[in-house]
């Protein structure tokens, strides 16, 4: 994947926004004339246009909801479309009332809690699960966008589904993502066939600037216009999509897709730093574990540590393992289980579990806290467990707001790219795999079960700022979702970023003690010492998640946008701004160089050109070795080299005078200290 940033210009952007003023409004950019009359941010242009199209021709924001979630059917097929599901939370205006309409899959009927199993009790590996019938649940995003227009528009699902018939029929301009997805995903698309006709045409895949034509899926946009979305819940669009389940290993039946109900929901509400953050309830975990974290880091002055530097990062990272610790244990599809959502954002409950972030080291023995002691609620009768976690998956985010002061932010997914890899024949569109969000192994409230929702992380989620609109925000990425908004929000109230560097500015994942994944972008010297006090960073830099928000300026009426450059991310507003992201370059992170250099099992993210050999000895740059090992410069003066006004310092000694013991993998090339 495109890495963001290049490591060279990366300590630029730190120190920038360490200087960067608090604006008036968080999140509202200087010198950007707003929007009035509407702004949409999502991921792919063409169904930018079609949202602000719709949003320009007097439609809600959640008439352009619908159109853009249909319009990314077409050009994003492999995030989300009608085979997925989805959390739509919607603020009106008017009522004063946010809703969410839950179109999140479910298990079919015939599921059974051990089906993700292999005969020897172990979990068939997720490389064959997640291509498997078995894994597609039953879908909800065209029952959901219809519920929505039809409670909350003002347009009919004939006329949101125009623009993306439309762009099924002319064909969609190939992106550098759409061209690097397929790219990637070629053994998924080529499994079950279908797929691949479409997407490695006479086996090839589609490159950058071909245009991607679908007449399959414009004729089953057509009949879902004409028959309404019976023509999948019940009738020959369904047939197909059961057919092919079943074919490809599932139970899916034509029963479970009758059966199938869009949930209207409350969704989590939680007090940041005098803003209301509103966010999406079981059976996500995003509302919950997100405004968790918001509120642990509530009580550090985050503003004066300043973004990116190793206290504020330490405390982020150790907020982050608590509340992903609780997540894992109590968070589920509440109507089968009880979560205990007031105990989990109690103020009380969150002091307590605050006091487990130490200053000095990383906390290596987080387990989930009680938070029951704490809730009204009844404590269900199974046990607490998150086995088997899967591997980051990627579907898409988009905000919207229109004139009227209405607000859309929406989630939607079919899990993977390309959800399944299976494609309903002769129908166009991609089955999910969501039920790979269940647990594996079964025992805990994520288990397998019939008519069950799969816990999600999916976080979209509305601040408001004394009852005004203020951020609509999501992102996609599986479980690190939650960690890029929160990161974003916390960038925008308390290190007063605009929201467009709220979002460029690099993200950390670490759900659990004690891996860390890093956007390039963070300082080194930070990494290195966030290293020394036992937070052990991946040895090179990945992108996490893809945000895009609205930002709303409560004082002047005028709306702004932020769209993430890891894909054509577009901000597009009826009468004001028009952005669309533009390519990242390739980042050159070269770890490299002549050894590598692992502390307890973990190679440090030293870079080559901080590296030497002179006369057979192992050499590092001096203020880097020193930091990442936590040692200061005294004891080892007489030991360094210079070389061009560089001091370096010869490894296996300074570790040894540090305790650790010191040997060298010929082969591998690396050089192992162990304390
Ligand atoms: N299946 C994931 C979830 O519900 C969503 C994947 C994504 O949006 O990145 O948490």
């Amino acid at each position: 994947m495109k890495k963001r940033t290049v490591l060279a210009l990366s300590f630029v952007v730190v120190c920038s926004l360490a200087q960067f003023a608090i604006a008036k409004v968080p999140g509202v950019p200087e010198g950007v004339d707003g929007a009035t009359k509407g702004i949409v941010a999502v991921s792919h242009p063409a169904a930018a246009q079609v949202g602000r199209d719709i949003l320009a021709k007097g439609g809600n924001a959640i008439d352009a909801a619908a159109g853009i979630q249909l319009a990314l059917n077409v050009a994003e097929p492999y995030m989300s479309g009608i085979g997925g599901g989805g959390f739509m939370l919607i603020y009106l205006k008017d009522q004063n009332k946010i809703t969410i309409i839950d179109s999140r899959e479910v298990a079919p009927a015939k599921v059974t809690a051990d089906m993700f199993l292999q005969a020897d009790g172990k979990p068939i590996p997720f490389e064959q699960r997640h291509t498997s019938g078995k894994a597609v649940g039953v879908p909800g995003t065209l029952l959901g966008v219809a519920e929505a227009l039809d409670d909350y528009g003002t347009w009919d699902l004939p006329q949101v589904l125009a623009p993306a018939i439309e762009l099924a029929e002319k064909g969609v301009r190939v992106n550098w993502v759409t061209a690097d997805y397929i790219a990637k995903s070629r053994d998924k698309l080529e499994k079950y066939a279908t797929a691949a006709k479409v997407f490695l045409p006479q086996g090839q895949p589609l490159a950058e600037g071909q245009i991607l034509v679908q007449p399959d899926l414009a004729k089953t946009l057509k009949l879902i216009r004409d028959k309404g979305p019976d023509a999948l819940y019940a009738g020959e669009i369904g047939q197909a999509l059961v057919q092919e389940v079943q074919r490809t290993g599932g139970t899916m039946t034509m029963d479970d897709l009758k059966a199938y109900q869009v949930k209207e929901r409350e969704p989590i509400r939680g007090m940041f730093r005098g803003y209301e953050v509103i966010s999406m309830a079981p059976p996500s975990s995003g509302g919950l574990t997100m405004i968790q974290i918001l509120k642990l880091m509530e009580g550090y002055n985050n503003q004066q540590d300043g973004f990116g530097s190793v206290t504020y990062l330490h405390h982020l990272i150790e907020a982050n393992h608590l509340a992903y610790a609780d997540r894992a244990a109590y968070m589920a599809d509440e109507d089968v289980y009880p979560v205990p959502k007031q105990g989990l954002l109690h103020d009380d409950y969150i002091k307590e579990r605050r006091k487990l972030i130490g200053e000095e080291k990383a906390n290596s023995q987080v387990t989930a806290g009680d938070p029951w002691r704490f809730d009204p609620g009844r404590k269900p009768e199974v046990a607490f467990k998150l086995i088997d976690n899967s591997p980051v998956k990627q579907t898409t985010h988009f905000s919207v707001m229109d004139k009227w002061g209405n607000l859309v932010s929406y989630t939607t997914t079919i899990e993977d790219v390309f959800g399944s890899g299976v494609m309903v024949p002769g129908y166009g569109f991609m089955l999910n795999n969501e039920l790979t969000d269940f647990d594996a192994v079964p025992g805990g409230v994520n288990q397998v079960e019939p008519g069950k929702r799969p816990r999600s992380s999916m976080t979209p989620t509305i601040v408001l700022k004394d009852g005004k609109p203020f951020l609509a925000i999501g992102s996609p990425g599986g479980s690190t979702i939650i960690a890029s908004v929160s990161q974003t929000i916390l960038n925008v109230i308390d290190h007063g970023m605009s929201i467009e560097e709220a979002i460029r500015a690099p993200r950390l994942f670490s759900s659990e003690y004690p891996h860390v994944s890093w956007e390039a972008g963070i300082d080194q010297d930070v990494i290195l010492q966030l290293m020394a006090k036992g937070h052990v960073f991946a040895e090179e830099p990945t992108d996490i998640g893809n945000v895009q928000a609205i930002v709303y300026d409560f004082e002047t009426g005028k709306m702004y946008g932020g769209a993430d450059n890891t894909r054509e991310g577009t901000v597009l507003g009826v009468d004001a701004i028009a952005y669309t992201a533009a390519e990242p370059p390739e980042v050159s992170y070269e770890a490299g160089g002549p050894f590598a250099i692992s502390v307890n099992g973990q190679t440090y993210p030293f870079l080559a050109e901080q590296k030497l050999v002179a006369k057979g000895i192992a050499y590092v740059q001096a203020d880097k070795l020193l930091l990442g090992l936590g040692a200061g410069s005294e004891d080892f003066r007489s030991d360094a080299l210079t070389v061009n006004g560089t001091e370096y310092l010869p490894v296996k000694k300074v570790a040894e005078k540090l305790g650790y013991a010191v040997s060298w993998d010929e082969r591998a090339r690396v050089i192992a200290l162990n304390k």
